[in-house]
């Protein structure tokens, strides 16, 4: 403590804000053995149930953390929706056609999520300093001094850090010391909400909506007996204040525009009126300072996005910064955060806006065309899929990312040079299969040799990417050679930070893999199918946080150990990068995007 009273202190990564944010990159960060400290200004952890809908690729992700059983265990699993005009059934939404393994939004309120993340934290060895408030914060060569308690002269504590993440909220204190700025605009209507009991008997696994001409009422099952959450809204009124939410007011909304005069309503925990607003930043990374979750994006609370986008941004960034501070990778693949994450945050942007207004539409024509249209186009499983994948966030992809990189072999199109048994036909049919930067699908298989039942986020579980060779149906003996030299030079580079596993289109390993790492067995071929290997072996890198960053079809050892050597600044020694393994040959090829 100086002479003003002005305590310092020193840590690697300074989180502000302990929302679902702040607490999930505090994890990811911890998981890795990154030293980090999470402030928040509130004295203890938040009461309000606020995000209900745990979407399918969070629970993935929270998989991945090692906590989805405590979630699978609150959670109430909902699989669809009732959507209804009064008592006509207008489209039922069906969480079912999600091809994943989590094909149901989780319904749980925000503060237990946050109470599970906590936990999380607490078991990794951190702890969140609550009623610590930063007041700003001043940036120091290559170090940020941050001001908690009072700005520069009066703060109580100053922190010095190396990096900080603003997780704090829509109202960001480090967005507005920052100066970046929050571009967008805010809805007219006013929301109103209420977490209470009823004592009806619909059906708890799905959500219950009605649209009206005065505006929507909506029913989203929490866990507990008869514990709903309604919200409704209400068309501004010139000059007259929107009325406050109340037990009598729902009742009231429920019989206009459900047509339900029956159902009681008690019990409220928690009513409120609410504005909302689309906005987002355009910068997520200025120096060493980023911004995520509500602090980066705003919207609409229609289709539940706003929590799931924002962890999975600290999701995004938590590998990378972990990998550069402990110096494995270079400072640029922390720009790839934003390049990656602000066109996610866009689309959502976009796709909540849309909703919003076609679900709170008080234009008759519009609501004609949407009530008499929507059932036909929803009765399509493919739109179905489609709408699902996109509200799920399993259908985010990094495509474009600098980080997503692939080749495919140009050599069958040559006459006479088919010497790796990669025919034109198996050229075509890898059109099919995960894309670099998409999300990595899940398969089951057994291990090698104790057999039993294991999946690929079994496999993904940890902090590490991991390589896939898969040694396709040709299952030649060089191809095997090839895929040994791959793994075992993998495994001498970057052993520490790669898990590879070979998986094989079979129940035993073949004699030719000299190979005692991680085998995997596709007995049923599964794995094969969904990744779409043809003709000759293929590799695909997947990265820590699930997706694909590279592919080589077939699997070129040389161009893998380039993309690595990038990404990881290890650099493979000369003379051994441009050959694949078994036969030794360099190919003219290019890396595609
Ligand atoms: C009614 C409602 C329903 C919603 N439903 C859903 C849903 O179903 N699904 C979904 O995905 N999203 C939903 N959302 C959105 C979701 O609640 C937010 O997106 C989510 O809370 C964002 O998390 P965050 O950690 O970024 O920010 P926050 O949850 O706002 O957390 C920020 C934290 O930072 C702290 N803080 C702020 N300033 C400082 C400072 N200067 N110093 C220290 N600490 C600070 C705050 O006290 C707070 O604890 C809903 C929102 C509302 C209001």
């Amino acid at each position: 403590m100086n002479a003003t009273g002005t305590s310092k202190s020193e840590t690697g990564v300074l989180v502000v804000g302990a929302g679902p944010v702040g607490l999930t990159m505090a994890c990811e960060l911890l998981r890795r053995g990154i030293d980090c400290r999470v402030i928040e200004k509130s004295d203890a952890p938040s009461q309000t149930s606020k995000a209900l809908g745990i979407q399918s690729r969070t629970l993935e992700v929270f998989e991945n953390m090692g906590v989805i059983e405590e979630f699978l265990a609150r959670g109430l699993k909902v699989t669809g929706a009732d959507v209804q005009e009064g008592e006509t059934l207008l489209f039922q939404p069906d969480t079912r056609y999600l091809k994943a393994p989590y094909p149901y939004i989780l319904s749980l309120p925000q503060s237990d999520t946050e109470l599970l993340l906590l936990g999380l934290l607490h078991e990794l060895g951190g702890e969140v300093e609550w009623s610590r408030e930063l007041a700003g914060f001043g940036q120091e060569r290559d170090r940020i001094v941050a001001f908690v308690g009072g700005d520069r002269a009066d703060a109580t504590e100053e922190i010095s850090a190396k990096w900080l993440v603003g997780c704090d909220g829509a109202h960001s204190r480090v967005r507005h010391t920052l100066g970046v700025s929050f571009e967008g605009s805010a809805y007219e209507e006013e929301f109103l909400l209420a977490d209470v009991d009823l004592d009806w008997n619909r059906s708890r696994d799905k959500a219950h909506a009605w649209l009206h001409g005065d505006g929507i009422f909506l029913s989203l099952p929490l866990p507990g007996d008869r514990r709903w959450r309604l919200v409704s809204d209400i068309a501004p009124t010139e000059g007259e204040e929107a009325p406050q939410a109340s037990v009598e007011l729902f009742q009231e909304l429920m019989a206009e525009r459900a047509k339900d005069t029956k159902t009681n309503i008690s019990n409220p925990t928690w009513m409120s009126n609410f504005k909302i607003s689309r906005r987002m930043i355009t910068e997520y990374r200025r120096g060493h300072v980023f911004l995520m979750g509500d602090a980066a994006h705003i919207h609409s609370p229609v289709g539940g996005q706003g929590m799931n986008t924002g962890i999975q941004d600290a999701y995004n960034l938590g590998w990378k910064l972990a990998l550069v501070i402990k110096g494995k990778a270079p400072d640029e693949l922390l720009d790839t955060y934003e390049e990656e994450r602000l066109p996610v945050a866009r689309e959502v942007l976009k796709s909540t806006n849309a909703s919003t207004n076609l679900a709170v539409s008080r234009n008759p024509v519009l609501r004609f065309v949407r009530d008499r249209t929507l059932s036909h186009v929803m009765g399509s499983g493919f739109v179905q899929e489609t709408l699902l994948k996109k509200v799920s966030q399993l259908d985010v992809s990094y495509r474009k990312s600098s980080l997503s990189k692939s080749y495919k072999s140009p050599r069958m199109l040559l006459p006479g040079r088919r010497q790796d048994g990669f025919g034109l036909k198996d050229w075509l049919n890898l059109r099919g299969g995960p894309k670099a930067g998409d999300r990595a699908p899940q398969g089951r298989c057994l291990r090698y040799p104790s057999r039993e039942e294991t999946t690929l986020f079994q496999e993904f579980e940890g902090t590490s990417f991991t390589l896939l060779l898969f040694d396709g149906p040709a299952r030649t003996e060089e191809g095997y050679a090839n895929l040994t030299g791959i793994a075992q030079k993998v495994e001498e580079l970057w052993g520490e930070d790669v898990k590879t596993c070979v998986v094989i289109a079979g129940y035993d390993k073949p004699e030719g893999l000299d190979w005692d790492g991680p085998v995997l067995l596709d007995v049923e071929r599964e794995l094969h199918e969904t990744y779409n290997t043809a003709g000759a072996e293929v590799l695909y890198l997947i990265r820590p946080d699930g997706y694909v960053g590279f592919r080589s079809q077939p699997a070129m050892g040389d161009r893998l150990l380039r993309y690595l050597g990038d990404l990881l600044s290890t650099t493979p020694e000369a003379g051994e990068s441009g050959e694949r393994y078994a036969k030794g040959y360099a190919d003219k090829t290019s890396t595609t995007r």
